[in-house]
Formats: structure tokens, sequence, C-alpha cells
């Protein structure tokens, strides 16, 4: 027997197609579509489906599994940390945050990640695999079901690269933007990449609106190098070319993200080589508080330096912001859980 397809997966031409293979109609596709992007995962509690029709799927499909294995709220600020089981065991991570504009879901786009980078809890026990589109929706369908809210923002900076994920993070895209489903609108997503350059420049044709954030945290090729091994393959001038290349095609204003080091990125120096690399661009600059994961032997710059760091970048006229710490009392930061949780913490 041919193996069971994920309805989730599927988009609606899909859906058709597999329907039709089946010898039915149409039509269902939509309310398939339906039942999965509302969190069903019984095919028996699709109710406007006939009975034989139920009985037909359940040969033929399966609804993604996706269990909440660990919830944990933020006293500080009510941000809420889930940690999912996927259907292979694998454990990724998603953050719930709670803004003044509505609540904002963080994804995991893989299980763990191939990049490297060496303040990052994410990269460290290595990689697994890439997650499906299905597994991406399903992060934003069950938390939003599970604090019966709509879900208005979404950012794709939990563990893994999404450009490195690139086919399935595009599908994801388009289902959660579906007016059936979701329907979150392009504007209202942000993906953050470390830099994968050819994959920025064909994200740029796709006529697919999200924000794109730059994982950048520094501002020249030598010290980027030192922990980020990506700029070896992709350097610091063919990445701000192809941002340049994003912003005009796509019209929107990037983010430049850009972690503070304790003594590693963090000097006055830094501040205007930064300033003047993205000077003139469509762009913002957001500086984040590094977040120690133990065993990096990073530190955060003091509270005084960030304010220093940001003047500096802002004096050039360039829109600085500083990451405000959510669920810092629960670990909230990419990674940290489930690296705890495999070390059997
Ligand atoms: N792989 C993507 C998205 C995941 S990480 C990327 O690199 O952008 C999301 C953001 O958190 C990135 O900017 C990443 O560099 C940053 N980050 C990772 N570990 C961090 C840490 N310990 N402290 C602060 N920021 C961190």
């Amino acid at each position: 027997m041919a193996e069971r397809v994920d309805l989730l997966n599927m988009n609606i031409d899909e859906l058709k197609e597999f329907l039709v293979e089946m010898g039915e109609e149409k039509f269902r596709a939509g309310q398939i579509f339906k039942w999965v992007n509302k969190g069903v995962k019984d095919i028996d509690h699709m109710t406007n489906l006939s009975k034989p029709l139920r009985e037909k799927l359940k040969e033929k499909a399966y609804v993604n599994k996706f269990d909440i294995i660990k919830k944990i709220v933020s006293q500080i600020d009510g941000t809420i940390k889930y940690v999912f089981k996927l259907y292979d065991d694998e454990i990724i991570e998603s953050v719930l945050m709670k803004y003044s504009h509505g609540f904002s879901v963080c994804i995991s786009s893989q299980v763990g990640c191939k990049m490297g980078c060496k303040f990052c809890a994410s990269t460290m026990d290595s990689f697994s695999r890439n997650l499906s589109a299905s597994e991406m929706l399903d992060q934003v369908i069950t938390i939003g079901k599970d604090i019966e809210e709509r879900i208005s923002n979404i950012v794709v900076m939990g563990i893994g690269e999404p450009l490195d994920n690139y086919d399935n993070i595009l599908k994801f895209l388009r289902l959660v933007n579906h007016k059936e489903g979701l329907n979150i609108g392009m504007r209202h997503i942000s993906i953050s990449t470390c830099g994968l350059v050819p994959r920025i420049l064909e994200l740029s044709k796709e006529n697919i609106p999200v924000t794109l954030s730059i994982s950048l945290h520094a501002p020249n090729d030598e010290t980027r190098g030192k922990i980020m091994p990506i700029n070896k393959k992709y350097p610091l001038d063919k990445l701000i070319e192809a941002c340049k290349i994003y912003t005009e095609a796509t019209n929107r204003r990037i983010t430049f993200e850009y972690s503070l080091i304790d003594s590693v990125n963090d000097k006055r120096e830094d501040a205007i080589k930064l300033a003047r690399l993205i000077k003139g661009m469509l762009c913002h600059v957001n500086l984040i508080p590094v977040n120690t994961v133990s065993s990096t032997g990073f530190v955060k710059s003091s509270k005084e330096k960030i304010q220093m760091f940001k003047n500096v970048v802002e004096s050039y006229g360039i829109e600085t912001t500083v990451r405000r710490e959510m669920g810092s009392d629960i670990n909230a930061a990419c990674g940290q859980l489930r690296r705890n949780l495999m070390d059997g913490n």
C-alpha cells in the first residue's frame, strides 16, 4: 500500500488532485483544508464529509501528529514557551509573545541547525532534519488553539535556518497566508536568516512580501567570520548586495539583527563600521543583548555599552531599537530548552 499522505501539508490544488485520484469530488478540498487548518486531527471529526469518504480518507491520509509536551509560562510578561514532540519523537520549540498589537509566535524551521554560529544554542546539538510545511504551520495552529486567540504575527526565528529549508518555508508561507486557512498577511511575517545569499536572491523574485531579518552581528568579515562560519561562504559585501536587491524588488524594509557580545562586537568602532556599511539602505537595526548560552563563553554587553552602540548608529540617521527581552525567566530564547531537555535536565 502506498504511504499515507499528510493532509495538513497540502494546498488546495494538491488536495483537489488527491481527491480526483480517489474518484471523489474536487469541492471537498476546501472543506478538508478548513478542517485541518482549524487544528482538527481526527478525520472522523470532519463532520461535513460523508462516512464512506472519511473511511477512504483514513486509509490514504492522516493529519500531522503534533503534541505539546511542555508548556512554560513566564511570570514576568506572559510569554509562553512550547515544546512539541513530532511524529518521530524529535523535539522542537516555539514561543508565544503578547504585544500591544496582538499575539506573535516565533516558530522553528528545522530540527537543529547546520550553520554553526558560535553563540547559538540551536546549532550545538547538530542537525537532524528539515521541518515539513505542515510542521511549521502546526506550531501556529496548535498555539492559537491552545490560547483560544487569533495569532496575528509570525517570526521564523526559532530553531533552524529557514532559507536552508527553502521549498518547505515557501510552501508554509503560502499555506499560512491562505484566506481559508489562518489568513496571516505576508506583511505580518518575518523570516530571519544568517545570510544564505543565493536564497535571498531567489526569495526576492517570489512576490512574497515578508519582512527579511538578517543576522548580521558584526560589521566586518574578520569578526563575523569568527562567530558565523557562513560568512566564509558568503562574505559581507555579497550579503549587503543581496539585501539591496531584496529591498529594491520588494520595497520592504530589512531588519539587521545585531547581538551585542561583550568585547567581541560592541566597540564604538564597530558601531561606526556598522552604520557606514548599511547607511542609505531601507533598513533598521535591532540590537539584541546576547543570551548567554552555557559553554559558549560569550557574555552580554553592559547596558551602558548597548546605549552607546545605539546612540552611535542612530547618529548616522539609522533607526535603531533594542530588543525587549521576553520571557527571560523561562529560557525563552531559541534552542535553549531543547538543549536542556536533551541534556536530561
Ligand atoms: N537561522 C536564522 C534564524 C534563527 S536564530 C538566523 O540565523 O537568523 C534567530 C536570531 O537569534 C538570529 O539573529 C540569531 O543570530 C540570534 N541568536 C542566536 N543565538 C543567540 C543568542 N545566544 N543570543 C542572542 N541572539 C541569538
